[in-house]
């Protein structure tokens, strides 16, 4: 079985054969018919003790994928040899949640303060096993390469509609046009926004702010040419929008926090990179940036993927028709070509590259 796992060296990744994996007892085969390179992914390509990094962790890499059952574990029930699925890599029970703990108890397993494994995966190679209680059947109407991307969506629904509170009629801002940037401007289209603004840079121009665009942005701002602070207030005739969504891994707090309405909320999603434990603190935020959000009541939300139920309400989206992620996909090559899929994922030109087993 052809698999991408991290390179001996520690650093980068390489392809390699693994023996096929095993249809253990909860679990399934799937064989693999797409499969993303993520964020996290590229984490662990250019630094892979990224705390955040779990993708890490695994081999063969790889936690967005989609593909068809080919074997049925014991125990696993409401699966068939040749169903359409996808996973969700953080399901409840899929990290060996304790279901003891304070968070477990109170049906948050995410918070589970005993978790001894957060993500799983394995979906960058031709099979991957997987906890049947992790798959989702894809609707007839969604392909492979949709399902491959259904977990970086689920990640912009739920900011958008379970973190935010996101409200009909109501404004955002989304720093930063990349993969998932573009699912929060997805997520919030459903929302009917009364304003949609994606900020950007010369280099994001295209395919990045040409997709927004095409998503339903109402403006795009490229920050090299122009304040996004200003062109926020004067699009909103100085109120502000709604909430503001980071997504580039940057922590614009100042920036965001100021582009807020009164009970404004700022969505902190984007991972930075790791440089190794820094004495500088990251954020920096000033009295009177302090003094705004108390006066305006702003709040400062951390954002992290998802609960089950997101993507129980993500696959009826996706079945109603109501989203398209296809366009998100503007790269695809043969596992073989993993590492220069990497490269090229880390790349502005690239919005989703999907490697095809
Ligand atoms: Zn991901
Ligand atoms: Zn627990």
């Amino acid at each position: 079985v052809r698999a991408v796992v991290r390179a001996q060296s520690g650093k980068g990744i390489e392809v390699v054969d693994e023996p096929y994996p095993e249809a253990r007892t909860g679990y399934v085969i799937v064989r693999i018919k797409a499969a993303g390179i993520c964020g996290t992914d590229l984490h662990t390509y250019k630094n892979a003790n990224h705390p955040q990094s779990q993708s890490a962790l695994l081999r063969p890499l790889g936690h967005e994928g989609s593909g068809i059952v080919e074997e049925v574990g014991k125990g696993v029930e409401g699966f068939d040899v040749g169903n359409r699925v996808t996973f969700n890599p953080y399901a409840s029970r899929v990290g060996g949640f304790c279901g003891v703990c304070e968070s477990c108890l109170r049906g948050e397993p995410l918070g589970c303060t005993k978790r001894h494994l957060m993500c799983a995966g394995g979906t960058m190679a031709e099979y991957a096993s997987i906890r049947g209680d992790a798959l989702y059947r894809l609707p007839d109407n969604i392909s492979f390469e949709e399902g491959a991307m259904c977990e970086p969506f689920a990640v912009g629904l739920s900011a958008v509609h379970e973190v935010a509170g996101f409200r009909t009629g109501q404004s955002l801002c989304i720093l930063g046009p990349g993969p998932i940037g573009l699912c929060v401007l997805l997520a919030a289209k459903l929302m009917s926004p009364s304003l949609a603004i994606v900020t950007g840079l010369s280099a994001d121009k295209s395919p990045r702010l040409e997709l927004a665009r095409r998503f339903g942005a109402d403006a795009i701002v490229n920050v090299e040419e122009e304040d996004p602070v200003e062109r926020v207030m004067e699009m909103t005739k100085g109120n502000g929008v709604d909430a503001v969504f980071e997504a580039i891994g940057v922590p614009l707090v100042h920036q965001g926090l100021s582009m807020l309405k009164f009970r404004g909320r700022f969505i902190g999603i984007g991972h930075p990179m790791w440089a190794g434990e820094s004495e500088q603190p990251l954020i920096r935020l000033t009295v009177a940036d302090y003094l705004n959000m108390q006066h305006r009541r702003l709040s400062l939300t951390g954002h992290w993927v998802y609960d089950t139920s997101t993507w129980v309400k993500m696959m009826d989206l996706l079945k109603a028709g109501a989203v398209d992620l296809t366009p998100l996909a503007t790269h695809r090559l043969p596992l073989n070509d993993a590492e220069k899929g990497f490269r090229i994922a880390s790349r502005s030109e690239c919005v989703k590259a999907l490697l095809i087993p």
